[in-house]
């Protein structure tokens, strides 16, 4: 069988983003040509702020800023936005997200400070307490709750709890976690809480977020203006007009309302998240079968990325091409996982009969690949 992009039998992505789309949320790409300065538009985004915020459990604290750009844009964002001149940013890293949180300040000039865990191990608060007593000149601490590079997720309600504590911004990137994993962004004590339209959310990529609380905005109008197009604080006194600064991706927000109204509809995060547990226990339970288990344990393990060792002899390359002939495309790992794991997500539209056929496919490709010497 031979599958092609767009073909009648699409390929299946099992990986972290950009997930599956309902058919209505490719339908509202075709909405038609709106522009970004009209009163249609103007409804539409104040509708998609308002419901991001309520419908993600921060509606009361949280007001959401959209930003026009991958989930990266968003971090960009609200870290130059999160740390006062001569102040410093202190970065949680384990892993691929949390290093380009710190790379992002570094490029701006931003004095970070550094703590690293290996990447299989998640941040506990006293390490973090460590750090803000080592560092007198800390003025945000960045984390990211789901650490895709590897199935991982930080107790960022734990984390957070200290660094409020302490006074200091915290920074979260959730793009992975919005919607999956458990603990909710009420529960962080984010002031800058970072997601995007196509990972949990189910939309179209191209735009992100992020929810900023009352002390996320008074520290954006603190902080100098680092960036053109990522100047938080020029961005909300727009967006609260009804305006936006720049031509957003005006179809991708036709996409994230209808993405969002499905989420709602769908009985928002307690049922998402439920969803997602059960899509992991189902994947996890049909790999165990094959001998294949995710290198990162219990209670840290997503509920959306898993990583497996790939089986003795066996290159990442030949089983991505046997599993896509098969019709799913998986997910390498990155930087020092790249050449012995892989990635399975089970992020998006993804019905469970899809990753039965994959378990299924995989047993039947295994015993095929890897047997060269
Ligand atoms: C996907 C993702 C991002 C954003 O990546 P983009 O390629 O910019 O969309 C950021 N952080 C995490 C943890 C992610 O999984």
């Amino acid at each position: 069988m031979t599958l092609e992009l767009g073909g009648d039998d699409p390929l299946v992505l099992l990986t972290p983003g950009p997930a599956g789309t309902s058919p209505a949320v490719k339908e509202a790409l075709t909405r038609g040509d709106w522009c970004h300065r009209e009163a249609e538009f103007r409804a539409l985004l104040d509708g998609i702020r308002r419901d991001l915020a309520q419908s993600l459990g921060v509606g009361e604290t949280h007001e959401a800023l959209l930003v026009t750009g991958s989930g990266t844009a968003a971090m960009e964002l609200a870290v130059i936005g999160a740390v006062r001149e001569g102040r410093a940013l202190l970065a949680l890293r384990n892993g691929v997200y949390g290093d380009r949180l710190a790379h992002i300040a570094q490029a701006h000039g931003i004095t970070v400070h550094s703590v690293h865990r290996p990447w299989t191990e998640a941040f506990g608060p006293e390490l973090v307490r460590a750090a803000l007593a080592e560092h007198p000149d800390i003025d945000a601490v960045s984390c990211v709750q789901h650490e895709t590079t590897t199935g991982l997720v930080n107790p960022v309600d734990e984390i957070g709890a200290v660094v409020r504590e302490h006074g200091a911004a915290f920074v979260l990137d959730a793009i992975s976690a919005t919607a999956i994993e458990n603990v909710g962004h009420e529960q962080t004590g984010g002031s800058f809480i970072g997601g995007t339209a196509n990972k949990g959310l189910h939309g179209i990529p191209g735009m992100s977020f992020v929810l900023l609380d009352a002390f996320g905005e008074a520290r954006l109008r603190a902080a100098p203006r680092r960036s053109v197009y990522f100047d938080g604080a020029a961005h909300l006194d727009a967006q609260r007009r009804g305006e936006v600064l720049f031509t957003p991706a005006v179809q991708v927000c036709f996409a994230l309302a209808e993405a969002i109204a499905e989420f709602q509809k769908a009985g928002g995060f307690e049922a998402r998240t439920a969803l997602y547990r059960q899509r992991a226990a189902q994947l996890r339970g049909g790999l165990a079968k094959l001998g294949l288990r995710p290198i990162i344990a219990e209670p840290h393990r997503a509920n959306s990325v898993s990583m497996f060792p790939l089986p003795p002899r066996v290159s990442y390359a030949e089983l991505h091409d046997a599993l896509r002939r098969e019709g799913f495309v998986i997910y390498a790992g990155q930087a020092g996982y790249a050449a012995g794991h892989f990635r399975v997500a089970t992020m998006g539209e993804l019905p469970s009969r899809q990753i039965e056929r994959f378990v299924a496919s995989l047993e039947a490709v295994l015993p095929g690949v890897g047997s060269a010497p």
